[in-house]
């Protein structure tokens, strides 16, 4: 997402328990047009929220709530909201609609009755009709009265909202006499709101419900004691007991015992893994056959799936492009019908007033009536409302299956990927990579080679690395402490041990050194990784090292090409024949070897240039630049490197390729159930539009073709995150 490059930059949410449809954000920017220092806002339709970014040089937060209260949203900082102030029960309009329905009901047995029973019950009907027409207009008058005080709001800002629509609906209604019209018009649009309120609840508590995976009691061991404690209470390096079978409270490193946990309900991987000690274990998965002992390594508030559960929350408030149009449309469209409804209430009765009739006998308060139709259609909800809940849906759902979308435009991008490109170690290979083969320069032993690589590679996190010090390990090698230990990254590691400069790293890096250290290559290992050692003037050794492509990435990749990716390339810093050979092995496109850092991001720069849809997959350090000049940077595996996560677009949490298939096949599943959503919502909108104008809709057919709609769509929405519901995530079906 884009965000102005100033530092004086603050951001703050607010939270409008007011903010019924998200038309009245409209209202809010607007109103808020004239406030000083407010640079953009993003909507949390779902929560009722608004996230401000502002300058804090102009206003303060506190200044913000109070100017979004004066225009009639009681607003509050997000932060500051206790739960208390959450509207709890049921709402003034829950009320209002009610006792509105009775006195509909009434009146409709009244007028029913005097109709058929008059002449036998001695009714006199024109009395009875005077009554239900009083009765009508009663409850018009209690149905609207909410929707009466939030149109004068619209009003007051001289901007037309649906309750302002629905009130001029509702008065011109009972201006023309249609009383029984105008009573059902307003007891419908109540139904509509309460059920609309319902509905987006449920989203949200399934939602909400990520967070509820976390158990509510935890074993804090205490010396020799076993204390039960609220998992909120723990601490970073407290201990804690798991007991068979039950949820493992916080994200932890396991220190005594062996278990499989499944970790399904957070990482969406539903095979489950075996863990013992030195094995990070996630909260929320669960334990299994075995008892664990684990040492905290985050608070619960900070634990992996609270921090899923926030970010699906957060992610809302950076709105997918189909949500920026919509929003632009809408800010057009209910202008425009109202329009038409003006032209519609004026021109014919003025063509025939002149003497011109365009429809023969349809009398001027028929042309109004049907005016007043038309204002009901300009509601946009249903159309507004259906994108925000679809994605949010979507992203509930990537989250279950261990996907983290940082937002829905990133959900939305996953489904147009045209090319991909996969950074090799770590990431298209497991990354355990083994030493396979070692060289010696004449003179020297590979033990003594081994050790000087391994005594280097002791303080590097790279894949290559941990293979190297395991082998010497192996070996029974012991290993010196380096100083002035340096990473460079892309090539390898440097570093004095006993006085002398040593290397370690790739030929290339070598060759700065070394021009003819390619002759030193064993041919016969051109399969294999090569990590050359050495100091300034002299070839110590090579280890050749190898690393097999992950048991589902040829598979992935087809799943990929599937899911609509015409050209995947293998980005590597490695050799080429390395590369050429794995690229082989997995189905690539094509390799792009030897490539440091930059060269990643030129890469990647370049192939976006053919393909605007350019998703990059990668795990480490090094991937990162080119994880940010991505489209959709993806980073694989909850072991990728912090860097990684923070710069991607998307997290896979387990670390299978499989996913990132899965990823673009979902983004594909909400792209559609956007596209199903406008197309239903505008489809009935037009329906209606058409039968209004030719007198065949009344009022409240508009009002029930409106709350059908926005039904619908928030239904069509949350089929994305229904089904399955109560399986393990990871093991549902697509
Ligand atoms: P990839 O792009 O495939 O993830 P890297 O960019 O991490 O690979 O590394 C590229 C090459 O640099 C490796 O193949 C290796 O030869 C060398 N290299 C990088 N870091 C190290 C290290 N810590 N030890 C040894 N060699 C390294
Ligand atoms: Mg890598």
């Amino acid at each position: 997402m884009l965000r102005p490059a100033t530092e004086h930059l603050g951001m703050e949410t607010f939270a409008i328990p007011a903010m019924d449809c998200p038309e009245e954000l409209g209202l809010i920017e607007k109103g808020l047009k004239h406030h000083a220092g407010i640079l953009s806002f993003e909507p949390i339709y779902l929560e009722r929220r608004l996230q401000i970014s502002f300058d804090p040089r102009e206003t303060t937060p506190p200044r913000i709530a109070e100017a979004i209260s004066q225009l009639g949203f009681p607003a509050q900082i997000a932060s500051d909201e206790k739960p208390a102030d959450r509207p709890s029960g049921r709402p003034l309009r829950w009320w209002t609609t009610l006792i509105g329905g009775v006195l509909l009901a009434v009146a409709a047995v009244i007028a029913i009755a005097a109709q058929f029973l008059g002449p036998y019950l001695a009714i006199n009907v024109a009395h009875a009709t005077l009554a239900a027409q009083v009765l009508c207009v009663l409850s018009t008058l209690v149905a609207g009265a909410p929707v009466a005080k939030a149109g004068w709001r619209a009003l007051r800002l001289r901007s037309a909202d649906m309750n302002l629509l629905m009130t001029v609906a509702a008065v011109g209604a009972l201006g023309i006499g249609e009383f029984f019209e105008a009573a059902t018009a307003m007891f419908l649009f109540g139904v509509s709101l309460l059920l609309e309120g319902f509905s987006l609840d449920r989203t949200r508590r399934a939602v909400h419900g990520l967070a509820a995976l976390a158990p509510t009691v935890a074993h804090h061991i205490h010396g020799d004691h076993l204390h039960d404690i609220n998992p909120a209470a723990l601490k970073v390096n407290d201990l804690v007991l798991v007991k068979p079978g039950e949820r493992i409270p916080v994200d932890g490193v396991v220190t005594e015992g062996i278990s499989s946990v499944n970790e399904a309900p957070v990482t969406g991987e539903s095979v489950p893994v075996e863990k013992e000690a030195s094995a990070k274990v996630y909260g929320g998965s669960l334990n299994g056959e075995g008892s664990l002992t684990i040492r905290t390594v985050h608070t619960a508030g900070e634990s992996t799936v609270a921090r899923i559960a926030r970010l699906v929350v957060d992610a809302q408030a950076s709105r997918a492009p189909t949500a920026r149009f919509v929003d632009e449309f809408a800010r057009r469209y209910t202008p425009g019908v109202i329009g038409l409804a003006a032209l519609l209430a004026i021109v014919p009765p003025l063509l025939s007033y002149l003497g011109l009739e365009l429809v023969t006998g349809v009398a001027p308060s028929e042309w109004f009536r049907r005016a007043l139709v038309l204002l009901v259609i300009a509601c946009p909800c249903a159309l507004v409302i259906s994108t925000p809940v679809t994605i949010v849906c979507g992203l509930y759902r990537a989250a279950r299956r261990g996907l983290l979308v940082k937002g829905g435009e990133h959900l939305e991008n996953a489904a147009l990927v045209d090319c991909v490109a996969i950074d090799k170690t770590g990431t298209l290979t497991t990354g355990r990579a083994e030493v396979v083969r070692i060289d010696a320069a004449p003179g020297a032993t590979s033990d003594e080679v081994l050790r000087v690589a391994a005594s280097l590679e002791q303080s590097s996190e790279h894949p290559l690395a941990a293979a190297i010090v395991r082998a010497a390990r192996q070996g029974g090698i012991s290993l010196q402490q380096p100083s002035e230990f340096t990473a460079r990254r892309g090539f390898g590691v440097e570093g004095r041990l006993g006085g002398e400069l040593w290397f370690v790293g790739s030929p290339r890096m070598m060759a700065a050194w070394l021009p003819n250290v390619a002759d030193t290559l064993d041919s016969r290992q051109d399969d294999a990784t090569a990590v050359c050692i050495g100091t300034k003037d002299r070839w110590q050794g090579t280890v050749y090292l190898t690393d097999p492509p992950r048991p589902d990435a040829a598979e992935s990749i087809a799943a990929m090409r599937d899911a609509g990716v015409k050209r995947v390339v293998v980005l590597t810093g490695d050799r080429r024949s390395v590369a050429e050979r794995i690229g082989k092995l997995v189905g690539a496109d094509g390799v792009e070897a030897e490539l440091l850092p930059d060269d990643k991001v030129a890469r990647v720069a370049k192939l976006a240039e053919k393909y605007p849809y350019l998703a990059m997959v990668g795990d480490g350090v090094n991937d990162a630049p080119a994880l940010a000049a991505s489209r959709l940077g993806i980073a694989l595996g909850s072991g990728a490197s912090d860097l990684a996560i923070e710069t991607a677009d998307v997290i896979v949490l387990a670390p299978h390729l499989t996913k990132v298939a899965e990823l673009f096949r979902l983004g594909r599943t909400v792209r559609r159930r956007l596209r199903e959503n406008i197309a239903l919502s505008l489809g009935i909108k037009a329906l209606v539009l058409v039968l209004a104008a030719a007198g065949l809709a009344t009022l409240w057919i508009a009002v029930a073709a409106d709350v059908g709609a926005s039904l619908l769509v928030i239904a069509n929405g949350m089929r994305l995150i229904g089904r399955g519901k109560e399986q393990a995530p990871g093991s549902e079906g697509t």
